[in-house]
């Protein structure tokens, strides 16, 4: 099989491209080293199944080009993580419409199969939970930056779906909940790696907030084995899936679990919204993902549990 990864040199990319190359897939990874990292694929740029092309999906020739030469793709470019999106809200807004438009264009041009890496933002604020596919978006304003997010991947997401219903062009949705392991940096917001390096120098962790909103977090081995497998699975196709851990926890829980694993002095300080990102920002309480559909489909059981998660953190943290 010869696979497109867009993105594929960020945290979940190269962990995808680790995949395919490991079951002889030829791969050739499209990123713009925006938020992602060569250094992500450095280690496999010696593999004559491996290549890569650094550029932007908002190259329409480069990604004519290499969707014309693949089989599948994989959409995993977009700008990610909530620091990032309230700093960059124009950016962000472009890369994740038009790039995504982009890409999905070529794969309509040239009849190829698409995953469309979509994400559990898309819920928004709905704190019910455990949320299935099928449950209501329910967002604040569009003048927050934050829904920014949610809505471009939205857009995203019927783009796929009415590519496949109007033009067959076979299109897959998967809704990623909270995803960590090596590689993921904290540079953006992400939680978990933020909270391990603190620890790690015994600096204060920054709990946003009062500490008490939760997540579930997946390792992204497990994130990985489960969009090969709804690539691979046809009966996938024109559908959307979540895919994440049911293993809740609170931010301040959290902080502690990381504490106690690191043996940290670190203390737990707390930070309004407001200072940690603008104001007025909203964050989600809760959020529970449901993945019955996964489980139906494919079998999906994450395999590693929290504290594994946090453990292969830390390890990667120490040896970086
Ligand atoms: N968070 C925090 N301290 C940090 C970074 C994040 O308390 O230094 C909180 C954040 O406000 C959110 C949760 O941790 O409630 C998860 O944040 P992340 O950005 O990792 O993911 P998302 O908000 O997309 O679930």
């Amino acid at each position: 099989m010869k696979v497109l990864i867009t993105g594929g040199a960020g945290f979940i990319g190269s962990h995808l491209a680790d995949e395919l190359l490991g079951r002889g897939d030829e791969v050739a990874v499209l990123d713009d080293l925006s938020t992602g990292r060569f250094e992500n694929v450095e280690h496999i740029t010696g593999d004559k199944n491996f290549e890569f092309v650094e550029g932007t999906i908002l190259n329409g020739t480069l990604v004519d080009k290499l969707v014309e030469r693949c089989d599948v793709v994989y959409h995993l470019a977009a700008a990610v993580g909530v620091d990032l999106i309230v700093r960059k809200p124009l950016e962000s807004l472009i890369t994740n419409i038009k790039g995504s438009e982009m890409v999905l264009d070529m794969v309509h041009r040239y009849h190829k199969k698409v995953l469309i890496a979509s994400t559990s933002e898309i819920y928004g604020k709905n704190v019910n939970g455990p949320l299935n596919e099928d449950h209501d978006r329910i967002l604040g304003s569009p003048l927050k930056s934050r829904w920014g997010y949610s809505t471009a991947k939205a857009v995203d997401e019927m783009l796929a779906y009415i590519y496949w219903r109007q033009k067959k062009v076979p299109t897959v949705i998967v809704r990623l909940f909270n995803t960590v392991g090596p590689r993921q940096t904290g540079a953006y917001g992400m939680v978990i790696p933020r909270f391990v390096k603190q620890a790690l120098k015994d600096e204060d962790i920054t709990v946003y907030g009062d500490g008490k909103q939760s997540r579930c977090f997946l390792h992204v081995k497990d994130t990985v084995g489960s969009l090969i497998k709804l690539m691979d699975k046809g009966a996938a196709v024109g559908n959307v899936f979540n895919i994440g851990s049911q293993e809740e926890v609170s931010i301040e829980g959290l902080a502690r679990k990381i504490i106690d694993i690191t043996k940290s002095k670190s203390k737990l300080v707390y930070i309004p919204y407001d200072k940690a990102y603008e104001e007025g920002f909203e964050d989600m309480r809760r959020r529970v993902p449901d993945t019955a559909k996964a489980r139906a489909a494919i079998g999906f059981k994450p395999t590693i549990d929290l504290e594994g998660i946090i453990k292969s953190v830390v390890e990667y943290a120490e040896s970086s």
